[in-house]
């Protein structure tokens, strides 16, 4: 008798994202839910933002209007203030959570607690499932102290935002209709960092600083580039560099249609127009 062998995951797509902006001029790259990659379902947006020039940040995220699906911030440097029409206020800084269920409908802002110095961090759009578009929204923040750190014997680290991980930490978002795994990930020089995964999650990875080789093929994956990875069990990533960080980010797709119309993605155009009236009618305030 053989042990099957476990599939390791490749690298089969790469991006650098593509610079755009979005709020009141906030500079970003869009690596998901741009003409490269439209969406990885079920995740339908990743912003990655990241400058110290105020003019590229101060506009902030003026208040707007989300239906459908899940709109989670995860800060690695400095603040944002978020203000929302459930009534539910708060700053996140660096390490710092929040995972917003927009469901049925939130009018929220987001902006910058900070006039000057390094604005860092990350915006992913999770999909809801059609069943569970209209529900009723959700507010979940999170400390960074509230983040368990994973450390390993090869000096791996790993913040375990969602979901569980091999050796079994857990972290503090509790979903409820679709569970993403949401990790960051310090890796020395040389260590290799691995993680079982359901053979149809679509995985992505995202490299902060340093480099990855990624599977067998040993496929490298720099500074600044989002790697979509291949179908299989196991997820396997050696660092290159001295001070490797890398975001890592993992779910079961829903094989849902999408339509999208702005800050509302439905699953008809007709669901999407309701939105816009339901939206202009004042029933988002
Ligand atoms: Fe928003």
């Amino acid at each position: 008798m053989t042990e099957s062998k476990q599939q390791v995951r490749d690298l089969v797509h790469i991006s650098a994202g593509m610079k755009t902006s979005d709020g009141d001029g906030v500079k970003m790259t869009r690596l998901i839910g741009n003409q490269e990659l439209d969406m990885i379902d079920p995740f339908l947006l990743l912003d990655a933002f990241g400058t110290d020039k105020p003019m590229d940040y101060i506009g902030g995220f003026p208040e707007h209007p989300h239906r459908g699906f899940e709109t989670v911030t995860y800060m690695i440097a400095g603040r944002m203030r978020h203000k929302d029409s459930m009534g539910n206020v708060g700053v996140i800084g660096p390490g710092d959570i929040q995972w917003i269920t927009a469901g049925r409908g939130i009018l929220h802002s987001e902006m910058p607690e900070q006039e000057e110095g390094l604005m860092m961090g990350f915006q992913l759009w999770v999909n809801l499932p059609a069943s569970q578009k209209m529900c009723e929204p959700l507010y979940q923040e999170y400390t960074s102290s509230q983040v368990p750190t994973e450390q390993h014997e090869n000096g791996c680290a790993v913040r375990v935002i969602a979901g569980t991980t091999d050796k079994g930490t857990t972290g503090p978002v509790v979903n409820q209709f679709i569970y993403p795994m949401y990790l960051d990930v310090d890796l020395p020089k040389g260590a290799s960092f691995s993680q079982v995964l359901p053979t149809d999650d679509h995985t992505l990875i995202y490299v902060l600083e340093g480099g990855l080789l990624v599977g067998d093929k040993e496929t490298a994956l720099a500074e600044k580039q989002l790697g979509v990875l291949s179908r299989g069990e196991l997820v396997k990533l050696t660092s290159t560099a001295a001070d490797t960080r890398f975001i890592f980010i993992s779910a079961a797709p829903l094989n849902e249609p999408v339509e999208r119309g702005g800050p509302f993605v439905m699953n008809t155009k007709a669901e999407v127009l309701q939105a816009f009236k339901d939206f202009q009618s004042g029933a988002f305030a």
